[in-house]
């Protein structure tokens, strides 16, 4: 790729992006910036959430499975892209969309089965299927009930 395509290629993912950069990542222009490419946080992954994203830098995708803040992707990291690990991974949590099944009145309680830290309740509603609800302060945004949810209704990411 040619050092211009290379650098539209920053530009875009500057105005662009919305991955999910692996926990304790610095800033998305930091991490663009710095970020080799070299792919060692994802071989190190133990749950394989991290993947090669556009541009080729590592993003999360919680298809199959969830993070476990193991630290592993932080530890490998030869570049100073991360944060250190003593702080909080990340701002992100468990955002629940329209298409939960709720919103149809459809039972449905996949999301707090899967949840260990127990962030999800249910509201109960007259009439209607009980709502879940995210308690802000105890989602760790661990991603583990993206792949559970039969709506593909929950994404992770920072509150606007
Ligand atoms: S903390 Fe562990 S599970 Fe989470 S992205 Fe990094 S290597 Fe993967
Ligand atoms: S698993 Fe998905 S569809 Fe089911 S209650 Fe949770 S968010 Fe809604
Ligand atoms: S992201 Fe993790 S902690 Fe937050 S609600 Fe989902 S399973 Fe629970």
């Amino acid at each position: 790729m040619s050092n211009i395509n290379q650098s539209r290629r920053r530009l875009f993912n500057r105005k662009k992006s919305s991955a999910i950069r692996p926990p304790w990542s610095k800033t998305d222009i930091e991490f663009t910036d710095i970020c080799t490419r070299c792919d060692k946080c994802i071989k190190a992954c133990e749950t394989q959430i991290l993947i090669r994203g556009d541009g080729g830098f590592p993003e999360i995708n919680f298809a199959n499975d969830e993070c476990t803040f193991c630290k592993k992707c932080a530890d490998i990291c030869p570049e100073p892209v991360f944060n250190k690990t003593e702080q909080t991974p990340w701002e992100s949590i468990a955002l629940v969309l329209e298409p939960c099944l709720a919103n149809k009145g459809i039972w449905c309680q996949s999301c707090k089965d899967a949840c260990d830290a127990r962030a999800i309740s249910f509201k109960p509603g007259i009439g209607q299927a009980p709502k879940p609800i995210i308690d802000i302060d105890t989602c760790t945004g661990c991603g583990a009930c993206v792949s559970p949810c039969p709506a593909d209704a929950i994404k992770v990411g920072e509150v606007t």
